[in-house]
């Protein structure tokens, strides 16, 4: 996983119960569906935390917006 300092330091602070269910809940727009998605790279975005990755089912490419 490449994470940002910054985006490291916000997700470490992300209980695991959490994470796993963020990571549950990412929108394939290929599946055009809700997947899991593989956690890859994160990075803040403005006020929200981006946790980008791939869909768990056909390798799409998925972005998750967290507000921070
Ligand atoms: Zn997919």
């Amino acid at each position: 996983m490449t994470f940002t300092t910054e985006a490291q330091a916000i997700w470490d602070q992300v209980p695991e119960a959490t994470r796993v269910r963020l990571l549950d809940s990412g929108f394939c727009a290929h599946c055009l569906a809700t997947r899991h998605m593989e956690l890859a790279e994160g990075e803040i975005r403005g006020k929200e935390l981006a946790l980008i990755g791939k869909c768990g089912t056909c390798g799409h490419r998925v972005v998750r917006l967290i507000e921070i």
